[in-house]
């Protein structure tokens, strides 16, 4: 072996020959010189070199290694070997060496006599000899290509290693991100179903403390009901479970669920299998969309429209709902029955549906006159140019219906718009007006007439006043002029006759003549007797009268104050007894005296009217009965029996009126003189205004009972 041969780094044979001939010897040699060197370069398999400084030295291994002539390395001429990127490093580091006298140590490219370039460790020292001055240097070339070649690639791993762990967690934090932004709940579970990543929103959804299970069977903690049965959702019915084991891809399967804080949600679950880039499964991912909110508002649009649709039905009012093209896409039961269009009709849309001016043609629409509407001043136009028209400026419209009779409609309406006020439709409302319009015209007519028959009215009314006010003055003048003569002829009479007794008791020269003024004067007595009756009913015919004028005027008045009903019957009876009547009058009561709120004067009246139609109108030898009694703990009551003719009922109904009288044949033989028929419609006039009623029992041929009620006083 030669130091020719020296240079191929790796060169194993070589080695193996030195390690097979070593036979060491433990003394060191007197002198290391090159040969020695070459040997332990040869040995370790490197270049060695000598160089002197200034001049060339030994370089024959690293001619033998680079090929380089003898001449050509000396001064600087190795550096042609060295890769010319590498030569001025290699410059720089042994012209600094030379200068320092500093160890060299540089990696450097270096080309091989076959001319590709291997890596080489050239290292170098300056020998010192005796005196301090370098004289030589020694240096070694150790070929490294392969352990670079390792290393390289080892950093190359090392960094592409690096490389896919940041990419992987780059990717990893990206994923985690796009999953926290989404709004729907995502989870991710690993081949073995053992859930390994959530999503914020699944947390908002399923509550805090949502977990994440190891397995499929864990799944059995998310709860969850199938809408349709409200059976449990057991954990292999999970979507995800089913993506898993069945590589099913599950999509929008309602679930009914209960959060992990205790509420009650609807969501759509999907669930798909995962395949990694090589398509090798490698798990799966779950998505939970919320929709309690969706179908809450779902449940809620469904009542309205509902809601909508049967108002839009039982509306009595024609409606019409347009697009805001002005088609037609809906009219209500009421719409088709006002322009005579078969129940069935549904609007026609789209381009079949015609020009609208082309089907409103058929309604031949006029105005309210009946002059013909432009299509620009229809409601419809109006309303999509944005105007809303209100019932108090109802359009008056004149249409033909489809079977040719003419509706007249009073048209409202107004658009429909969107969100953002865009006008998106109209909505018109129809009122058929036609009978209406009619009637109007009628009241209109009537009223013409109620004027002018109220102006008539008020003309009589202001000549009735005049009236009134010349009663008033009759009445006054009446009470005065006409009673005050009764009273002083009833005056005069009486004291005439009470002269004529005294007169006949003293008059006459014998016992004959006395007889004869005797009965001379009886006889003028019972005339003038029968002038005071004639002289006491005209006093009543006036007082009835002016009662009568009173009532109607509205001027009769009582002034009740408490009194006693027995005595009132008493005096009235004495008072008839006294007048002569000769008739047989029972008063029946079951107690003394009975206390009623009255007015006394008024409340006499009526008990002698009602004693004085007894007596006119039943037979002379037959009893009256006047009878007292309290009927509640409010009211008195008192009647008056006759056992006379009776009255019919028709007749009942009539004899409390004004001026009512019975026909000339039921006058009572007795009731001779004038009878107004005023005196029951008083006394009923008179009981009322005390707050007590009137009425009659009777019938033909069973006499009569009169009766009526007042009020008891109250009990102090
Ligand atoms: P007048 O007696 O002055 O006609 P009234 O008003 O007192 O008026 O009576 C109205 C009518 O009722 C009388 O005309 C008479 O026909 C009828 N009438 C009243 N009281 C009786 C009675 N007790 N029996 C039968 N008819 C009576």
């Amino acid at each position: 072996m030669t130091s020719d041969t020296v240079g191929g780094a790796g060169d194993d044979a070589a080695r193996t020959d030195v390690d097979a001939s070593a036979s060491i010897r433990v003394e060191a040699p007197a002198v290391v010189d090159v040969a020695h060197l070459r040997a332990l370069a040869e040995a370790v398999g490197c270049i060695v070199w000598f160089a002197r400084p200034g001049g060339c030295g030994e370089w024959s291994a690293w001619q033998a290694f680079t090929g380089q002539a003898e001449g050509a390395v000396s001064d600087w001429g190795w550096l042609d070997a060295v890769h010319p990127d590498d030569r001025a490093l290699a410059r720089e580091a042994w012209s600094h060496a030379l200068a320092s006298d500093e160890p060299l140590s540089l990696v450097i490219r270096l080309r091989r006599a076959a001319g590709d370039y291997r890596q080489m460790h050239i290292v170098g020292a300056p020998v010192r000899g005796d005196g301090s001055e370098p004289k030589e240097w020694v240096g070694a070339c150790l070929d490294i290509t392969e352990q670079a070649d390792i290393a390289s690639e080892q950093l190359r791993e090392l960094g592409q290693e690096r490389r896919v762990r940041a990419e992987s967690q780059a990717a990893e934090a990206r994923l985690g991100a796009v999953l926290d932004v989404l709004p729907h709940a995502v989870i991710i579970a690993d081949a073995d179903g053992t859930l390994i990543t959530r999503n914020k929103a699944l947390q908002a959804l399923w509550g805090e403390g949502a977990p994440l299970l190891v397995g499929i069977e864990g799944y059995r903690q998310y709860k969850a009901w199938w809408p349709a049965t409200g059976s449990l959702v057991t954990p292999e019915e999970w979507g995800m479970a089913r993506a898993l084991q069945q590589r099913e891809v599950v999509v929008n399967e309602e679930l009914d669920i209960e959060t992990f804080d205790g509420q009650r949600k609807t969501i759509l679950n999907s669930a798909a299998p995962v395949y990694d880039a090589n398509g090798d499964f490698i798990g799966g991912v779950a998505v939970n969309v919320d929709i309690t909110e969706r179908k809450r508002l779902d449940a809620e649009l469904q009542r309205r429209l509902s809601e909508l649709e049967s108002v839009f039905a039982a509306i009595t009012d024609a409606l019409f709902v347009y697009d805001a093209d002005g088609q037609l896409v809906r009219m209500n039961a009421a719409a088709r029955s006002l322009l005579g269009i078969d129940p069935d009709y549904q609007p026609a849309t789209g381009p079949d549906a015609g020009s609208l001016a082309a089907r409103a043609h058929r309604f031949h629409l006029r105005t309210g006159g009946g002059a013909p509407l432009a299509e620009d001043q229809w409601v419809l136009r109006r309303i999509l140019r944005g105007e809303a028209i209100a019932p108090e400026s109802a359009v008056d419209v004149l249409l033909s219906r489809l079977d040719g009779s003419d509706a007249r409609v009073a048209f409202t309406g107004a658009p429909i718009r969107d969100g953002a006020g865009a006008i998106v439709g109209a909505v018109t409302v129809g009122r058929d007006v036609t009978e209406r319009r009619r009637t109007d015209d009628e009241l209109r007519a009537a009223n013409a007439e109620l004027a002018a028959a109220t102006a008539a009215l008020t003309r009589q009314a202001t000549s009735l006043e005049t009236m009134n006010r010349r009663m008033d003055q009759f009445l006054g003048m009446a009470n005065h002029e006409m009673k005050t003569p009764l009273t002083s002829l009833g005056a005069n009479l009486q004291l005439a006759v009470r002269r004529l007794r005294r007169l006949a008791r003293v008059s006459g020269h014998d016992a004959a003549e006395s007889a004869t003024v005797s009965r001379e004067a009886e006889s003028v007595i019972t005339m003038i007797e029968r002038a005071q009756g004639a002289a006491r009913r005209m006093t009543r015919l006036v007082n009835e009268l002016l009662d009568v004028s009173r009532i109607q005027t509205g001027r009769l008045e009582v002034h009740p104050e408490p009194c006693d009903l027995m005595t009132l019957a008493r005096s009235v009876i004495t008072e008839a007894r006294r007048g002569r009547i000769g008739r047989v009058i029972h008063l029946e009561a079951d107690m003394e005296g009975l206390p009623v709120l009255a007015d006394a004067d008024r409340l006499s009246e009526v008990i002698d009217n009602y004693l004085t139609n007894a007596v006119k109108y039943s037979p002379a030898d037959t009893p009256i009965t006047m009878t007292l009694a309290k009927v509640s703990d409010r009211l008195a009551r008192l009647s008056v029996r006759d056992e006379g003719q009776g009255i019919s009922p028709e007749t009942q109904a009539r004899i409390w009126n004004v001026f009512e009288r019975l026909d000339s044949e039921a006058q009572a033989p007795r009731a001779g003189g004038v009878n107004l028929g005023l005196g029951l419609h008083i006394c009923k006039i008179i009981v009322e205004l005390h707050g007590g009623q009137v009425g009659v029992e009777s019938a033909v041929g069973a006499g009569s009972t009169f009766w009526f009620t007042i009020p008891l006083a109250p009990v102090v």
